[in-house]
């Protein structure tokens, strides 16, 4: 049997006396496209985070293609992670980022890899510029490039779409469906309906620190907005 790409057994995270994730049970397959969605503060980013193994479990354990993340460090270079925290060194320039992260994942064809991603979210031109000195747009373009260039099968995607222009947005689409196409596993957080509505195949609603729907998805994003009031309204 193939393993899952994500498994959750019984994962929480308490805040001191705040359950900021009830526990929860999750199975994700390789390949899937999950959407996770719920209003401001409902445990999204605790939940993608605790799947990173980047905040530690108040309970439960967390499996990545089959193996326990804490006691299989080298198991994170399967995963990718993007979130409010860029995981940027201010000092360096975007450049000199880009070949951190690579020397971390020991990645081959260091050189190739790092002009493709610079090439990919078109920061060529900011390449040799201190990170400190980047607007909010170019700082997300320049993690998106971290958060993938050690190609991680898994993506843990939160608000991938946050302080792109329209441009960037579409270029990051095209990226997310090229890597869907490959078979890559997703979970990801975002407001933005209208943009991760069609690349989803499955749709999460967390409301206050529980899953309160998980099914199969295929619709528009007026469908999925939809589908989050009234599922809101019925566990008022
Ligand atoms: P948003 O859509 O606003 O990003 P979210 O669904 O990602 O929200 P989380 O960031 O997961 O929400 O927060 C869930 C709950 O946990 C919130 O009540 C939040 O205040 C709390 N929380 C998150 N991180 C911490 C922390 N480090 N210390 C204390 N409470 C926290």
């Amino acid at each position: 049997m193939v393993a899952a790409a994500i498994d959750l057994q019984k994962i929480s995270k308490n805040f001191g006396s705040l359950v900021a994730l009830h526990p929860t049970e999750l199975t994700v397959s390789k390949g899937e496209y999950v959407l996770v969605i719920g209003a401001n503060g409902a445990g999204k980013t605790t939940l993608l985070r605790l799947v990173a193994g980047v905040s530690r479990p108040s309970s439960g354990r967390v499996f990545i293609c089959g193996k326990n993340l804490r006691t299989n460090a080298e198991n994170r270079a399967k995963i990718g992670l993007l979130t409010h925290h860029s995981m940027l060194y201010e000092d360096l320039t975007a450049e000199e980022n880009l070949r951190f992260y690579s020397q971390l994942y020991c990645i081959k064809e260091k050189d190739l890899k790092i002009e493709h991603s610079l090439e990919l979210m078109d920061l060529n031109r900011w390449r040799h510029r201190k990170v400190s000195g980047f607007s909010r747009g170019m700082r997300q373009r320049l993690s998106i490039a971290r958060a993938i260039i050690h190609n991680p099968s898994v993506l843990l995607l939160d608000e991938p779409y946050s302080g792109l222009d329209p441009t960037t947005r579409e270029t990051l689409q095209k990226l997310l469906l090229e890597l869907k196409t490959h078979g890559h596993t997703f979970l990801m957080a975002t407001h933005r309906l209208e943009d991760a509505a069609p690349l989803a195949d499955r749709v999460i609603v967390i409301e206050t620190g529980q899953i309160i729907v998980d099914e199969p998805w295929q619709g528009s994003a007026s469908e999925l907005a939809k589908l989050f009031e009234s599922r809101k309204e019925r566990t008022l």
